[in-house]
């Protein structure tokens, strides 16, 4: 028998589906213009922003331009009543997508879906960053070297920073790792999020890149590595058939989901079978 958990987050179904601007916007409604304030757990802060972009709610998670740019805040209270002057105020800039709705699995440390739809990658990194700005540009580069993932030594990389990513990956500081066919993505949080992209076949990993921009295997890397290990065993033993029907996997902390999915909401319910 499967230990598995389901989440729904609106119990009106019949409610009208959001525009497709507005949910590129993060799933939410029309745009609402407001002042809010946001709390900044990271420097224990509580600020005012002016938001015309969303239609915020408390408990929504927001990032922010200014001097608190790329910092995860909280929305703690919501005015539509008020008049200020414009050039006084930064703005919102992007709300966490953090409706998630199907059905994870619980695999170790982390909670896992077969469902590519429950929690695909660009869900997920909304809670952590705000979208890349258009003259945001990456390049990147392979040699086509590979490494056995049962090999880890083959990453040539130094006994240090082994240690810190060992140190990572038991902290669960992989937040999220998914393998869409060959493709892999994960995420790692340390001072602040950092996107790895990999490619996984026949046991064995290629053009792995962090954009911690590392000019060597950094530890992020080789925490992803492990927790790559730990999911496919763990999915080897327990969940061999879902995984072979969709040939996709993601999985995400269970104290990022509990904390980003749950709590601050005053709706939604949790199904655990
Ligand atoms: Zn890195």
């Amino acid at each position: 028998m499967f230990r598995r958990i389901g989440f729904s987050s609106c119990l009106d179904e019949t409610a009208p589906k959001a525009s497709p601007a507005a949910a590129a916007a993060g799933g939410k409604g029309e745009p609402v213009k407001s002042v809010v304030r946001v709390h900044f757990p990271a420097r224990n802060m509580t600020l005012s922003y002016y938001n015309d972009l969303f239609d915020l709610k408390v408990g929504d998670i927001v990032f922010v331009e200014g001097k608190l740019e790329g910092l995860r805040g909280r929305v703690v209270d919501v005015t539509y009543n008020f008049k200020i002057k414009l050039s006084d105020y930064k703005r919102v800039i992007s709300v966490a997508d953090t409706e998630v709705r199907g059905e994870f699995f619980f695999a170790g440390s982390h909670f896992i879906t077969f469902d590519p739809t429950v929690l695909p990658y660009a869900k997920f990194i909304s809670w952590f960053k705000a979208p890349d700005q258009e003259d945001d540009l990456y390049v990147s580069g392979s040699d086509d070297s590979g490494f056995d993932l049962n090999d880890l030594s083959a990453m040539k990389i130094s006994r240090e920073i082994a240690e810190r990513g060992h140190g990572y990956y038991m902290e669960n500081r992989v937040r999220y790792i998914c393998l869409d066919g060959t493709k892999g993505r994960a995420a790692a949080e340390g001072s602040q999020t950092y996107e790895l992209e990999f490619e996984y076949q026949n046991g064995e990993i290629r053009n792995l890149t962090c954009s911690c921009f590392c000019s060597y295997p950094c530890k992020h890397e080789f925490a992803a590595m492990l927790q790559l290990r730990e999911t496919l065993e763990l999915i080897a033993k327990h969940y061999e058939a879902p995984y072979k029907a969709s040939n996709y996997f993601a999985a995400v902390a269970k104290g990022t989901l509990m904390s980003m999915v749950v709590d601050g909401k005053e709706t939604g319910s949790m199904l655990l079978g």
